[in-house]
């Protein structure tokens, strides 16, 4: 790979990497000097062969400053006001700080619409690579000042791991005010530990973490962890450590700086990504204990045999959830029927479907290479809010 000596050791074969950086980052004192340094990293990084896609909050943060505000207004329609005059004022910061290395920035909006619709997705896949192609670097935000779902309940964590999982990044690296995860809070307890290494996001992790919010942002640590579960799950290692103090090569680098997550061993395949963290269901599919078990435990495809049930209204190609009798969503998958054809032929062998279709395009209602199984009965969609 380029620029592998930028990298610490664990990181092999760096070619495409996703930074997020928080708001306090972009607008706490000092806030243009990091900025500088961030623009001359990532400069750095673009030069040296990787592709690279930075996403960043501060647009709610740079319109509070703008209209005097210290703390992050309650009702959504100021935050989107702030947004929306913020926004460009923190591209053009970055404008200014990016010129200085020639290197050209591309501007991409998102709302969770733009992600969870598979057409869009993947019109969204284009543009950046396109954009990689072009020698830019993305510069990614939710588009709050449309976006109320993204206000109320959204943060920039869980984007930066959906654009990780997009553009099948090498690393998510995520720039915060702390040098990553440490057995007690850094910033009280002066015999805090750092963790430079987590193989598995547990929930003994998960507490370690609290879920302080500050007065400008809306991810705590805790959201920044669901997001390195995410993009690990996936198979992509994600680094949390301290773009406030150190500069993005540092926390690349010094062990010291930042934790580093660990890819798991069962990873996700890419072409399975958006069924398991991004696609939102458009019904459900209710299927006998029979069919239960054998996608559960035997690696089934689902045939039309096993559905007692069918419910919402779905599209041949879109997304589903695939229920147990208890109510559990076992699994999601791309359905290959309509609503009405999966009524129709719901409990029927095989031979009776083609009776009740005419000629079928498919023997499954639900192949098998397009279905995720939720892990131990849990929903399968940890980005689900
Ligand atoms: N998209 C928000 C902004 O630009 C930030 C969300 C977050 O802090 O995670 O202000």
């Amino acid at each position: 790979m380029t620029g592998q000596a930028l990298f610490r050791k664990e990181l092999k074969d760096v070619r495409t990497i996703v930074v997020k950086t928080g708001s306090r980052i972009l607008t706490a004192a000092g806030h243009e000097r990091r900025v500088e340094r961030l623009a001359a990293d990532l400069s750095a990084l673009r030069k040296s062969g990787a592709r690279v896609v930075l996403v960043s909050s501060g647009a709610i943060a740079h319109g509070m400053k703008a209209l005097g505000l210290d703390k992050r207004p309650s009702e959504i329609p100021m935050q989107q006001a702030c947004a929306g005059i913020g926004q460009n004022r923190l591209m053009a910061i970055y404008q200014e700080h990016f010129a200085k290395h020639d290197t050209l920035i591309g501007q991409v909006l998102l709302t969770w619409d733009d992600l969870r619709s598979k057409k869009r997705y993947l019109n969204l896949r284009n543009t950046l690579f396109k954009l990689f192609d072009c020698g830019a670097i993305p510069i990614v935000n939710e588009n709050d000042s449309v976006s109320v779902e993204e206000i109320c309940f959204g943060n920039n964590d869980t984007l930066g791991a959906q654009i990780a999982m997009l553009v099948n990044a090498d690393v998510l690296v995520n720039l915060t005010d702390v040098g990553g995860l440490y057995d007690k809070n850094p910033h009280t307890e002066k015999d805090a530990k750092h963790i430079p290494v987590v193989s598995a996001v547990s929930v003994g992790i998960q507490k370690m973490a609290g879920d302080k919010k500050s007065e400008i942002s809306v991810g705590g640590m805790s959201t920044k962890l669901k997001a390195a579960e995410m993009v690990t799950r996936a198979g992509i290692p994600a680094l949390i450590g301290d773009g406030f103090s150190q500069s993005l090569l540092t926390v690349l680098k010094d062990e010291s700086r930042a934790t580093l997550f660990l890819p798991s061993d069962k990873k996700i395949p890419s072409r399975q990504r958006w069924i398991a963290f991004t696609g939102q269901s458009a019904g459900s599919i209710v299927v006998d204990a029979g069919a239960s078990k054998a996608i559960t435990e035997k690696g089934k495809s689902l045939l039309a045999a096993g559905i007692t049930k069918v419910s919402g209204r779905f599209n041949a190609g879109d997304m589903v959830d695939i229920v147990d009798t208890r109510g559990d969503v076992i699994a999601k998958g791309l359905v290959n029927f309509s609503t009405d054809e999966v009524e129709a032929i719901r409990g029927c062998k095989t031979a009776e479907v083609e009776k009740k279709l005419g000629a079928i395009r498919f023997n499954e209602v639900i192949l098998r290479d397009n279905m995720v199984v939720a892990p131990d009965g849990q929903k399968s969609c940890p980005a689900e809010k």
